[in-house]
């Protein structure tokens, strides 16, 4: 019988289930969406019956319904070894993935005033998780701690001190298990080790952010105290004047609706007034629809302007990668991205860039290039397993 390691990652109102085997490829996985909703569903991917659950059935009710699905189709014959969770924030205490007691759990709930609508839906998971396998190790794997090894003059906003001392105002930055797998997979590509591996890191997906990476350590990113800083995103603005908030106060727009238009009405939406998907958008803006070109031009700057930013941070640069849902599959985005970067001399080789690097492992650049660009899949369940796995057999 085979070893298995559950992967958990909870959202507002959904949870993915991935089941891995020892050697890390995946065997099964699984998605609820609408929870606490009367039309809660959950099903298995490539299962056709869905996975019966309650009406407004809640995180827990979900997870034991997918695991119990994943025992009756013998998926999962017997207790996993380890369960790695995806949790949002991590703080300042937390600089890598930590086995979960109750120091952990007490740690992840005071940083949930810095992510309110994600911490406690992922320690939901958790303690869903310790009630059905009481016994299995549970390690909580942080979308910030890759980022804890930001210098000083990169996380501290200009503000006043306090704000940092009492408060915790800084920059903490997201998406750190998919840069890390960045920095990774980038350094097997060319040939190196992470440790001597400097590369900029873009994961364009719903949300965006990109990161610069030196000799395989997070040094710069775009996200701050939370994910609406940076990049133009599916639904988020990315950057703002600050000064906007007062500005909108005066014609009635209170701070709270300000922020909650900021995350869910802006991005790619808000530009477009259409979709916060950019392959629907893609399609308007080849029918005529000028705001959704416009979007995609917003992007697009916005996305090269990071990078140009993040080479501030680095004495070196081995590769451009591009990742995410965007980053792996627009040719598109990419190619007009890399029209503001002549000056870096990055140029991309149009036939590699419209394969999406696929026969060139991940190469997308032109010969004449100054630097390497590369296209690779994420994937940060496959992170979580690994260091659910190594935390428990420790
Ligand atoms: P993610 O959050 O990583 O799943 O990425 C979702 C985003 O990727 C959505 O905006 C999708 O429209 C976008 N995406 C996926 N495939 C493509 C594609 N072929 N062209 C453009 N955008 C894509």
């Amino acid at each position: 019988m085979e070893d298995t390691i559950l992967v958990v990652n909870c959202g507002s109102s959904s949870l993915k289930l991935a089941l891995f085997d020892q050697n890390y490829n995946k065997i099964a996985s699984a998605l609820a969406e609408r929870l606490n909703n009367t039309d809660a569903f959950a099903r298995i991917k490539n299962v056709d019956d869905p996975v019966v659950l309650s009406a407004n059935a809640d995180h827990k009710q979900a997870l034991a319904a997918l695991v119990n699905a994943f025992r009756e189709r013998q998926l999962m014959t017997r207790d996993p070894i380890a369960i790695g969770h995806r949790v949002v924030h991590g703080g300042e205490t937390f600089r890598e993935a930590s086995p979960i007691d109750d120091a952990t759990i007490a740690a992840i709930e005071s940083c949930s005033s810095l992510a309110p609508l994600h911490n406690p839906v992922n320690l939901a998971g958790i303690q869903a998780m310790q009630a059905l396998f009481p016994t299995i190790t549970q390690v909580a794997v942080f979308d910030t701690a890759y980022h804890q090894t930001l210098p000083e003059r990169a996380f501290r906003y200009a503000l006043p001190d306090h704000y940092y001392r009492d408060w915790g105002v800084r920059r903490y930055g997201f998406h750190g298990t998919s840069h890390y797998y960045m920095a990774h997979e980038a350094s097997l590509l060319l040939d190196k080790t992470p440790a001597t591996t400097s590369i900029i890191s873009a994961h364009l997906g719903n949300g965006c952010s990109i990161t610069a990476i030196r000799d395989g350590l997070s040094v710069d990113t775009s996200m701050g105290l939370t994910p609406l800083e940076g990049l133009v995103m599916g639904t988020r603005s990315g950057d703002v004047d600050p000064g906007l908030f007062d500005f909108l106060a005066a014609r009635g727009i209170s701070a709270r609706e300000a922020h909650r238009v900021l995350n869910n009405e802006s991005g790619l939406l808000g530009l477009s007034g259409q979709t916060n998907d950019m392959r629907s958008l893609c399609d308007l803006a080849d029918h005529g629809h000028e705001p959704s070109q416009l979007a995609i031009e917003v992007f697009c700057f916005r996305l090269a302007r990071y990078i140009g930013a993040m080479t501030a941070s680095l004495s070196r640069l081995d590769a451009l990668v591009f990742t995410g849902g965007i980053g792996e599959n627009s040719a598109r985005i990419r190619r007009e991205t890399a029209k503001h970067l002549c000056l870096l001399g990055i140029e991309l080789d149009s036939d590699l860039n419209r394969d999406h690097g696929r026969w060139s492992d991940g190469r997308i650049n032109a010969a004449d290039s100054r630097y390497p660009v590369l296209v690779i899949p994420t994937n940060e369940e496959l992170v979580i397993a690994r260091e659910a796995a190594r935390l428990a057999t420790n």
